[in-house]
């Protein structure tokens, strides 16, 4: 497979390099060449595979050229090996129409470790054998860094920097990274900052070749194709479970970076029946307003109890604008350029239609949030996180009769107190992670400055040149 920029002019690069890599050098983000499309015979097969089974036949057309099925075998076997339910991501039902697909049973107990486990191996395989070592940096609202720190701490040739908005992430969120202790984690507490600065600070690093090329630097946020790969096997796994392809399927998703929901458009591409994918934001809207309006404009970032959808840029949405705008790299740039510099842009109606043919949105308030844990809850005796809820109160605004899977997308025990607020149950943590609060606590805390950022990396990052 060979996977070209969202802006036109990078190298095209094939699945060993763009996993290496993190932002294109045009400015834009890689994807496949062409939609691989699974046969409706093979999606009918896939009906009682296990998760790793599922995972080698949707991820197999991506990853072909770098790693035969087998060898893709034993990577997902051990990436998924990690997780405490035997069925990696188990569907629950709700009430007649509505699911909930557990997405937390992680080390970390958030989604982000389906596709990060599998990343650090990816990362370990093209590294072993050649003496290329990598500088991994990014931003994270939370859940991303802890769940690359469990993936990457102590691995061969591999430095992490990992930078956080200084207390905007939860405590259970801030000490899942920074009690990790292996030499190669380097924690960084942004002063002052919100996520979207810390993103900023991050793709300009990227964006600073002398810099990015020196020091090898690599993604693990969801920028790095990889990671939007691995997720799209859980778009296949439950809606097959459901009755797919003979029966259609919706999906409701939390989103932030619109990485997530991506990923499903991605399983629509391929060939999956999904009736419609619901992208469920909290009050930071940007995206409800640019899939219902054309308008993708920045407001400012309010904090929610939902930091992981606490943002106004969401980086995979270029890519969703590149796709359905006619995969025109030239015209995107400029597009992109425009919004860079004025932080406003209109979507063509080629973009805002070819969205709205699969994509719905809904925005969802804290009142409709709280509504939605206490209703789960009540009716069904489950206790979801508040990420979750944004997107279950979205499902429950579709008309019934189609099945309507929920991401859920963190364990509630990463946000206790807005799931005590809401629920009156506080949720404890799994026994694996019950000695977080004891554990030692490392990281620096720095300005929100690049010069200071980056200086700070180059003293501690193995050099390439
Ligand atoms: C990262 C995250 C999201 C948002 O996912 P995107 O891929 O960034 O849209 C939602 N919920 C939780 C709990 C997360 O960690």
């Amino acid at each position: 497979m060979r996977y070209v920029s969202t802006r036109g002019t990078a190298p095209i690069l094939d699945f060993r390099d763009v996993t290496l890599t993190g932002l294109a050098a045009d400015g834009g983000l890689y994807l496949p060449e062409a939609w691989p499309v699974l046969p409706t015979e093979t999606i009918a097969g896939l009906a009682g595979l296990s998760y790793v089974d599922t995972a080698v036949a949707v991820m197999l057309p991506f990853v072909e050229g770098a790693l035969t099925a087998d060898e893709l075998r034993g990577l997902c076997e051990a990436a998924y090996g990690r997780f405490a339910h035997a069925a990696v991501t188990p569907l629950v039902q709700l009430d007649h129409d509505q699911w909930l697909l557990e997405l937390f049973h992680g080390p970390t107990l958030a989604f982000k470790d389906v596709a990060l486990q599998l990343l650090g191996l990816l990362f370990e395989r093209f590294l072993t054998g050649t003496d290329k070592r990598l500088t991994v940096v990014g931003a994270t609202s939370g859940d991303t860094g802890s769940a690359a720190i469990d993936a990457l701490a102590g691995r061969e040739g591999i430095e992490v920097f990992m930078l956080h908005p200084a207390g905007r992430v939860s405590a259970v969120q801030r000490r899942q990274m920074t009690t990790v202790l292996a030499p190669n984690i380097h924690n960084i507490a942004l002063d002052g900052a919100s996520f979207d600065d810390a993103q900023a600070l991050v793709k300009a690093m990227f964006n600073d070749r002398g810099f990015a090329d020196r020091f090898a630097l690599s993604a693990v946020n969801s920028i790095n194709w990889a990671r939007l790969m691995a997720q799209v096997v859980y778009y296949f796994y439950a809606a097959v479970r459901l009755g797919a392809p003979a029966r259609r399927v919706a999906f409701a998703v939390p989103t932030g970076n619109f990485g997530d929901v991506f990923a499903g458009y991605v399983a629509a591409k391929m060939g999956l029946p999904i009736e419609r994918l619901v992208v469920a934001t909290n009050v930071n809207d940007i995206l409800h307003r640019a899939l219902t309006a054309g308008d993708y404009s920045k407001g400012g970032v309010v904090q929610t109890p939902t930091p992981s959808m606490d943002i106004q840029v969401s980086s995979n949405f270029e890519r969703l604008l590149y796709d359905v705008g006619d995969r025109d790299g030239r015209m995107l740039a400029e597009q992109m350029r425009g919004f860079e510099a004025s932080g406003a842009m209109r979507l063509t109606n080629a973009q805002a239609e070819g969205a709205a043919a699969i994509i719905a949105s809904e925005r969802v308030d804290l009142d409709a949030m709280a509504g939605a844990m206490g209703w789960a809850c009540a009716q069904a005796g489950q206790v979801i996180d508040p990420h979750t809820a944004i997107g279950l109160a979205a499902a429950r605004r579709l008309p019934p009769g189609t099945p309507v899977v929920t991401l859920a997308t963190a364990h509630p025990a990463k946000f206790p107190d807005a799931v005590e607020r809401a629920t009156g149950v506080r949720p404890t943590l799994p026994a694996r992670l019950g000695d977080l609060f004891e554990r030692e606590e490392r990281y620096a805390t720095l300005a929100n400055d690049f010069a200071t950022v980056t200086g700070y990396i180059a003293e501690r990052a193995p050099s390439s040149q």
